[in-house]
């Protein structure tokens, strides 16, 4: 079986079997690019190393010496030849994009021979030991394992001793020092000396980049990002161009548009004199890409056309890495570029515009977590006064947290529940633990395509890089500007958009509606058809749902405005009543109260359908805590504290909340097992609904009330509350305006019973909305409360569970007991209007779930109505 594949035979749909870049590479071939030659040993190839206990077979070896074979007639040039060297690179290449997190190998088959040969053949000495010590410093990194600082400390002091300033100032003679130095480090560090032979270079190199597939950082990157381990990485055999080999060469990294502002300008940085990885660790700050322009001009204008070229054919915006030997251009890797979310939007946008992209391919492009940022936060600006110091806007959106600077503080800082800011001079894969846990990424160094800026564009965290003024002094732990000084554990806000570095927690305010955001959302209306609904309790969240695009209310939880200081009194006055006479005083006073909510919410949603969920909760929520109170009464009695009347007060208020005290209170009295006992209470609901819906009829508002039973078990409940609402219903609004007051009843579902009754249930019904919290904790049997900070984190690490399913759907166990009350529901009562009103109704996968069933609606915050709308677009796509 073939497991390397030449770059000239594969292509960009190969993917799965070559990898992004491998895949990538080999488009680039076909399409006539200038890409040095080479060969992909494939993801299949990975997966039966790890089979064999990681070991290359002589089968795979025999296949990768063929094909070096055939490259080396390819360049004319010999691998491990003393005269004519063949160079190579080993770089991984994952089938999803992991960017930073695999590890690389360049100038591979050198060694004491070969430089000599390449030294002399380029005539330049220094570029060829220059070449050998990075491959002795990648390879005892990556290879064999040492600390990367080693080489840094003695890379260092040969730095010190010629008084070089950049790495391009050591002499040859520095570099031949070095090596002997990094020789001796390898030798003391392995017990065994770099090796010498190139194939055995060559396997274990390919060993290594293979075992990279299981280091901790590429584990963790994948567990955030999703991407399944099984897939396994494949690694490109590459040969090598030279962008170090003097002022005619460089190295450099574009994007064919800015992902930053998603701006269609070319964008990028370059170094001259320079390899690999260079541009991308932040070593030396790189010039912006508008310099090449006119310092190697036909070389620009090359790169400028190959960008669009490449931009056309994957129809979408490009992240190309590029290096130039002796003015001649090569193509060293091509990909979707990363970007952020305002920039994705408006590269869609702006594709759709250019006709390169249809709208529904635009909109089945976003991805949520852009969504996600982009309904973000920015800094108050008028709180700004003290400005530290200015870097490059490398990830916008705002951060604020207290200062640190290892990425394990990070990490302890934000276990105890701060919020942190990680400053670095320069990140490395090695940090990401750290970014993760940060807010926001600060560094001193390096540009907008270094390792800080990529990763945190990719999380949609913001970044300010590159931000020289900036000394950090590890050892203190502070840095300064200047005099100023700023410590660790002190507050810093970062502006991603800007670059600024502004001291102390600055006040944020919410994120704004963009223009691109605003013509997506528009699109993903018009194609799909899954409605989206806003969960909202009060007239000011109705208002900016109504603002965010909802069609209506999903749920409104009445007890929500149970709880403001004016109310509260009278609903415990409600609860604590002796009798029923007593508590009809109570809600009473309640219901104009209700009643004035329920018209401002009618008046927001003009027009519109607004749920109502009549109460739910168990009422000893509204009441004082159990323990407290026995406290109170322990220090009335034997401290002799208070007055006589106090000691009564508490008492009395004991016997209630004692008595209303329950083992297991969410399987308690609450839902319409409150209705029922106490029918009183739904009875002034209703009646506030109805004389609500009433007063805006009059004022020529549309109301369309839809009244909510909750935890409904059994259809014998939703009956009785059903003529009960009719009943008040006649009574409040009489003949006439009841025509146009169109109402509804209907339950939730979040009992197993009511969705297995759903034919009993449905008969009632004017329309089930699945309360998908409850439902999935009694369909579990988990309590929300208690699982998810014990049990549930063990389940889905040790994948018992894929996903914790309170914030993604079961589809299997919980989503089928909706499939079925859905379908057995509209036998009975084919106009049943269906939706889900959990969580769940602002989760992507869950959404796609409501829709594949056919549900009418989903509801979710304000806030995730955007994402939602977006999300059942791309479920109809
Ligand atoms: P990553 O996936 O981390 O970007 P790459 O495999 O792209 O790693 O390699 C990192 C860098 O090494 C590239 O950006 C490129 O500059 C350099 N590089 C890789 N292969 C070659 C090559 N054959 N010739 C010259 N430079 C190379
Ligand atoms: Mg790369
Ligand atoms: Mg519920």
């Amino acid at each position: 079986q073939k497991q390397v594949v030449p770059f000239q035979e594969g292509n960009a749909s190969m993917k799965a079997l070559l990898g992004g870049k491998g895949a990538n590479l080999a488009e680039m071939t076909r399409a006539g690019l200038p890409v040095p030659p080479g060969f992909t040993i494939t993801t299949e190839a990975c997966l039966a190393f790890f089979k064999v206990g990681n070991r290359i077979s002589e089968e795979l070896f025999e296949q990768i010496a063929t094909a070096l074979k055939q490259l080396e007639s390819q360049k004319g040039q010999i691998f491990g030849d003393a005269n004519n060297p063949l160079l190579v690179s080993i770089r991984s290449g994952s089938v999803s994009s992991m960017p930073g997190m695999m590890d690389t190998i360049l100038n591979l088959g050198l060694n004491d021979i070969t430089v000599l040969g390449l030294a002399a053949l380029t005539r330049n000495e220094k570029f060829a030991y220059d070449c050998y010590r990075r491959l002795m410093q990648m390879f005892g990194n990556v290879v064999l394992g040492i600390e990367s600082y080693h080489f840094e400390q003695l890379l260092h002091c040969l730095k010190e001793k010629e008084g070089a300033l950049q790495d391009h100032d050591v002499t040859a003679a520095g570099w031949k020092d070095l090596i002997e130095d990094y020789k001796k480090c390898i030798l003391a560090k392995t017990g065994q000396s770099f090796p010498q032979h190139v194939y055995e270079q060559l396997r274990m190199a390919i060993e290594a980049v293979f075992k990279s597939w299981n280091n901790q950082r590429a584990q963790i990157y994948r567990k955030i990002n999703r991407i399944p381990d099984e897939q396994g990485t494949a690694v490109n055999v590459q040969s090598m161009v030279f962008g170090n080999m003097g002022g005619n060469c460089g190295t450099g990294v574009v994007f064919t548009r800015n992902p930053s502002t998603g701006e269609n300008t070319f964008f990028g940085e370059y170094l001259i004199n320079a390899q690999g990885e260079d541009v991308v660790a932040g070593i030396r700050t790189p010039l912006a890409i508008a310099a090449l322009k006119n310092e190697m001009p036909l070389i620009y204008e090359q790169l400028f056309q190959a960008s669009k070229q490449l931009e056309k054919q994957y129809k979408d915006m490009q992240d190309i890495e590029f290096t130039v030997e002796n003015n001649k251009l090569y193509l060293l890797q091509t990909r979707n570029g990363k970007r952020n979310a305002q920039a994705a939007l408006k590269i869609a946008v702006d594709l759709v515009h250019e006709g390169v992209l249809s709208k529904q391919e635009a909109v089945g492009r976003i991805e949520v977590s852009h969504l996600d940022q982009l309904l973000h936060r920015g800094i108050d600006e008028d709180a700004v006064k003290d400005v530290l110091a200015k870097g490059l806007p490398a990830s916008p959106g705002a951060a604020v947290g207290q200062l640190v600077f290892s990425a394990d503080t990070a990490v302890e800082w934000s276990r105890a529940g701060k919020t942190v800011i990680l400053a670095r001079m320069e990140t490395t894969p090695e940090d990401i633990h750290g970014v993760i846990a940060s807010e926001g990424v600060l560094t001193s160094r390096g540009g907008m395509t270094s390792h800080a800026a990529v990763v945190a564009r990719g999380m949609g965290k913001p970044c300010v890089c590159g931000c020289e003024d900036i000394r950090i002094v590890l050892d203190e732990k502070q840095m300064m500007v200047g005099n100023k000084i700023v410590k660790e554990g002190d507050w810093i806000t970062l502006d991603g958009a800007t670059g600024r570095v502004i001291i102390g927690d600055m006040p944020l305010h919410e994120a704004r509606m963009t223009n691109e955001l605003l013509v997506m959302l528009k699109w993903a209306d018009e194609i799909r058809t899954l409605k989206v609904f806003a969960n909202a309790d009060n007239p000011h969240d109705a208002g900016i749902a109504r603002q965010l695009g909802a069609e209506g209310i999903g749920l409104c939880r009445t007890e929500h405005m149970f709880f403001s200081s004016a109310r509260l009194p009278v609903v415990q006055q409600m609860i604590l009543a002796e009798d029923k006479e007593e508590r009809l005083k109570a809600l009473a006073q309640l219901l104009p109260m209700q009643q004035s909510d329920f018209e401002e919410i009618f008046n927001e949603m003009d027009g519109l359908p607004v749920t109502i969920r009549l109460l739910d909760p168990p009422l000893h929520e509204f009441l004082p805590n159990l323990e407290d109170l026995q406290r109170r009464q322990a220090q009335l009695m034997y401290d002799k504290e208070g007055s006589d009347e106090e000691r009564d007060e508490v008492a009395h208020l004991l016997r209630k909340v004692q008595a209303l005290h329950e083992a297991n209170p969410m399987l308690g009295q609450r839902g319409c097992r409150l209705g029922i006992v106490y029918p009183e209470i739904y009875e002034m609901q209703i009646e506030a609904i109805f004389r609500a819906a009433s007063g805006c009829i009059e004022n020529g508002i549309s109301v369309h009330p839809e009244i909510m039973i909750p935890l409904v078990s059994h259809a014998s409940e939703l009956k009785i509350f059903r003529e009960l609402v009719e009943l008040v219903a006649m009574q409040v609004l009489g003949k006439e305006k009841l025509r146009e007051c169109p109402y509804k009843v209907g339950t939730m579902i979040e009992v197993p019973r009511a969705a297995l009754t759903a034919r009993q249930v449905a008969a009632h019904a004017d329309f089930f909305s699945f309360g998908t919290n409850d439902l999935t904790q009694m369909t579990f049997g988990y309590s929300r409360d208690d699982a998810e900070g014990k049990f549930l984190t063990h389940y889905v690490d040790q994948k018992l569970l894929p996903h914790n399913p309170f914030q993604v759907l079961d589809t299997e166990g919980v989503g089928q007991l909706i499939d079925l009350a859905v379908n057995v529901g509209r036998v009975v009562k084919p106009s049943l209007k269906t939706g889900i009103c959990g969580e769940h109704g602002g989760d992507k996968e869950s959404i796609f779930f409501c829709h594949t069933i056919g549900l009418d609606y989903v509801s979710c915050s304000p806030y995730r109505i955007p994402l939602a709308r977006i999300a059942a677009a791309q479920a109809f796509i």
